[in-house]
């Protein structure tokens, strides 16, 4: 056998034993060590002596608000909110007068002075149009001139215009009240998302990430266009889609199909539909909103805000509905819950539609799951569900957290080790660009939990790096029915695999990223040599 590639001199890690070497035909593994380099073969990698892993996978991130952040105004290391003013002011002298600036990555709980608010806005930047995306994505606020052009007499349930003392509002709109802006902002036209899908894909390249999972595409809170899917498809096309992307699909997009087909998208489309590289995953619902924002649906009051225990996006009724139908009509579901209570809603709405139409392999998902107790810890194990938390929040926006929780419920954050102890099988992601996505800054967290002011946030649900890499490649791929095929380096699998400077599963927080490796192409490579044939 004559084979495409043979990556070697390299210290491999499949997901379950040590090798030295992959031959690559067709994109997929054929042979692992001796066997593979004894394979006669087109092309001949030497690694250096790197170590290999299976590809990273961000099994719940944002790639397209992602790739447009990276032409917006940065505010995440802003600490003083004149800070966040000046940034605005400098934006305004290069952007045309009536038009948009958009910062992004702003989060109160790190700004002295709080929320930006449209008067601030309004001093730096009076002729533009100004939206300032808070960190969590479930905030935002905007200049004069945007507030001016929305119908607040519209507000959706499920969200809320902030006022000041005087009943005016600050410019800060909470949860589906963002949805007022959809007039002015929604679509986002498919060439400026095909030109975001493009960038956010060189960066992760560079990370090592070779699949993700897109939490939201369509409608809702997340999604940017409802011809999406096209523009990944658009992507793909034009040879920009870099890595392999699953996308869940906003609840938003679903309706009810003649034919008794039920609950899904025209033509049918549902979970599954698409290939390797491009694929439709679950359906993507909002429970509840943010856990810094403290909008995020709790059983008890905020710590230190007497009377505040967050909301619902829609009624609990209608979440459960949605849910019910959804399962009924074959989707896999994700669902974003926070909130304990939150969490419990949702678990009992799975509970009750498993119950109606039982499924063995669901696999339905919580986005995030954010503040779980242990009574319903083991119900989200008995019932087999997928928790999706974020490792990277804690060092992040972990003080924030703890600071929302107080601490009774600190311990119920962000549950990792917890959860693979009940037997939940437990991905990676970021819900970037609410973080820093690079799934190596992820693991460290993952292991060692310090917020940034240094705090052990959940010390028991430290994990090891062996875990936390597990997560972050055979977990995120099982989260997506996947892991027949990505997530190991098995033979038979796809040859998506990074190498590293460091033993990620010892020594995590000294790896950086030296190649990556997507369907037996090297798709990035920093300082190998490439010996030839
Ligand atoms: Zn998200």
């Amino acid at each position: 056998m004559r084979v495409d590639a043979v990556y070697e001199n390299a210290r491999v890690f499949t997901g379950s034993s040590w090798t030295s070497a992959v031959a690559v035909l067709h994109g997929r593994i054929v042979a692992l060590g001796e066997d593979a380099e004894s394979l006669s073969t087109a092309k001949r990698v030497d690694l250096g002596g790197a170590f290999v892993v299976p590809g990273f996978h961000d099994a719940h991130n944002h790639m397209a608000m992602f790739g447009m952040t990276l032409d917006e105004v940065p505010l995440g290391e802003c600490k003083h909110v004149d800070e966040v003013y000046a940034a605005i002011a400098g934006r305004a002298a290069e952007v045309p007068r009536g038009g948009w600036i958009v910062g992004s990555g702003y989060d109160q709980n790190r700004l002295i002075g709080g929320h930006p608010t449209r008067h601030g806005l309004d001093r730096v930047a009076p002729d533009h149009l100004v939206r300032l995306q808070h960190n969590s994505r479930h905030m935002v606020v905007v200049s004069s001139n945007v507030l001016d052009r929305l119908d607040l007499a519209k507000v959706p349930v499920g969200g809320d215009v902030v006022l000041d003392e005087d009943g005016s509002p600050t410019g800060l709109l909470r949860e589906q009240a963002q949805l007022l802006l959809r007039p002015l902002i929604y679509p986002t036209p498919l060439d400026t998302l095909v030109r975001a899908i493009d960038r956010a894909g060189e960066r992760y390249l560079a990370e090592g990430i070779t699949s993700v999972q897109e939490a939201g595409v369509g409608g809702g809170l997340a999604g940017q266009s409802p011809a999406e899917v096209l523009a990944y498809q658009l992507a793909r096309e034009r040879g920009v889609l870099r890595v392999r992307g699953t996308l869940m699909v906003s609840s938003a997009m679903l309706h009810e199909l003649p034919d008794g087909a039920g609950f899904g998208l025209d033509l049918g489309l549902r979970t599954g539909m698409g290939d390797e590289w491009l694929r439709i995953g679950p359906m993507k619902l909002f429970a509840d909103g943010s856990l810094i924002g403290r909008t995020a649906a709790m059983h008890e009051d905020y710590a230190n805000e007497p009377g505040n225990r967050g909301y619902f996006q829609q009624p609990e009724e209608e979440l459960a509905d949605t849910i019910l139908r959804a399962h009924t009509a074959g989707w896999q579901i994700a669902t974003h819950a926070i909130g304990d209570r939150a969490i419990s809603t949702i678990v009992d709405a799975y509970e009750a539609a498993l119950k109606a139409h039982p499924r063995a392999d669901h696999r339905h998902r919580i986005e995030h799951c954010a503040v779980v107790s242990p009574e319903e810890l083991a119900r989200i194990a008995a019932l087999a569900l997928v928790p999706v938390p974020q490792g990277r929040f804690i060092s992040e926006i972990g003080d924030g957290m703890a600071a929302a929780l107080g601490p009774a419920r600190e311990d119920w954050c962000y549950r990792q080790r917890s959860f693979v102890e009940a037997g939940c099988v437990l991905p990676g992601s970021s819900d970037r660009p609410v973080v820093n996505g690079a799934p190596l800054l992820g693991l460290v967290d993952m292991v060692q939990r310090r917020t940034s002011n240094g705090y052990l946030l959940g010390a028991a649900e430290r994990l090891t790096p062996m875990e936390a890499l597990r997560a972050y490649t055979y977990g995120s791929a099982y989260a997506a029915f996947r892991e027949h095929e990505v997530g190991t380096l098995d033979v038979g699998c796809l040859a998506d695999f990074v190498a590293l400077s460091a033993d990620p599963t010892t020594n995590v927080q000294d790896a950086s990223v030296l190649a990556t490796v997507v369907g037996g192409t090297l798709a990035y490579e920093r300082g190998m040599t490439d010996a030839g044939a």
